[in-house]
């Protein structure tokens, strides 16, 4: 396994392989990484991941300086997932200096994470857009965990042409349901263990869209229903919302099918989570003319 830092270091390495998938990751690395990992494998000749904490994606008052770091342990889990090469740049590699163009997506990014989190997606779509370049990936993986992040991402990629493409990958979860995060190492065991309310809400959800329930509102009650039983967890947003434009919705069009997703704060960490409502297959012999 490759370890580089600078752009250059990094196209030398890349120019030895053929096909590369990237995992683009902030590192303190959790199966959730590697299952994106092993998505990559088997699809491209050689696997890179980037560890890199990015400054432009943290707003003020955010957690960048606490973020959890550990490297060598990081190194360790891909070393033994056979990963080709590893990109751990500095700020000064990503981002040299005069560096003075920023990638903004405008529309999907004004909702949700968007609204909660202002400049966020400005900074993901900034680095990704460098990370894609810098590596000249074929493919990258992104988890569903962040599902936001998924369409802010494809939807750069297609308006710049940047050739790569995007491959998603599924939430992995704890036993109990959790979704992995880097972040799940900052709550203390009673915030642990009342966190499985995000995936509770989210099912509770899913079983009022597999009975029927089409409507928007009827659909976020049951979740926060659900969020209001774990008296620490504090709903930051309790969201139903078209997969595509993340348009809230007064209700679901069952050939569409929605995104729910949440976020929620436990103290100070905030966890996010989310869930496709699958949309109903047409009924067949349906159509209006013969
Ligand atoms: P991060 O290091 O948190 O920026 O995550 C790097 C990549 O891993 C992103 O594409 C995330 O969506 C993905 N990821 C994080 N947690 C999970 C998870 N539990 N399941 C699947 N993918 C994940």
């Amino acid at each position: 396994m490759k370890v580089v830092t600078t752009r250059a270091e990094l196209a030398r390495a890349r120019a030895e392989v053929g096909s590369l998938g990237l995992v683009p990751t902030m590192g303190y690395l959790h199966e959730g990484h590697l299952s994106l990992v092993r998505a990559a494998r088997g699809a491209n000749d050689a696997v890179a991941v980037s560890i890199f904490v990015n400054p432009t994606q943290f707003g003020e008052g955010e957690d960048f300086e606490r973020y959890p770091r550990d490297p060598e342990r990081d190194l360790a889990l891909l070393a033994a997932e056979g990963v080709d090469l590893v990109w751990t740049p500095t700020v000064d590699d990503v981002y040299p200096p005069g560096s003075a163009t920023r990638v903004s997506v405008s529309g999907i990014t004004d909702v949700l994470e968007g609204a909660s989190r202002p400049g966020h997606f400005t900074g993901v779509a900034t680095v990704v857009a460098i990370l894609l370049n810098a590596t000249r990936a074929d493919r990258a993986y992104f988890g569903q965990k962040d599902a936001q992040q998924v369409l802010v991402v494809r939807r750069m990629v297609e308006d710049l042409a940047i050739p790569t493409r995007i491959v998603t990958v599924p939430t992995f979860r704890e036993a109990d349901g959790l979704a992995m995060s880097s972040r799940n190492v900052y709550l203390d065991e009673t915030q642990r263990a009342g966190a499985t309310a995000l995936v509770e809400a989210l099912r509770a959800a899913c079983r009022e869209w597999t009975a029927g329930v089409r409507d928007g509102d009827a659909l976020r009650a049951a979740m926060t229903e659900v969020l209001a039983r774990q008296p620490q967890a504090r709903p930051d947003y309790v969201s139903v919302a078209d997969p595509d434009s993340l348009a809230e919705l007064d209700t679901v069009d069952p050939t569409r099918g929605a995104l729910c997703s949440l976020a929620v704060r436990f103290g100070t960490t905030r966890l996010i989570d989310n869930l496709l409502l699958e949309p109903e297959p047409a009924p067949c012999g349906n159509s209006a003319g013969r």
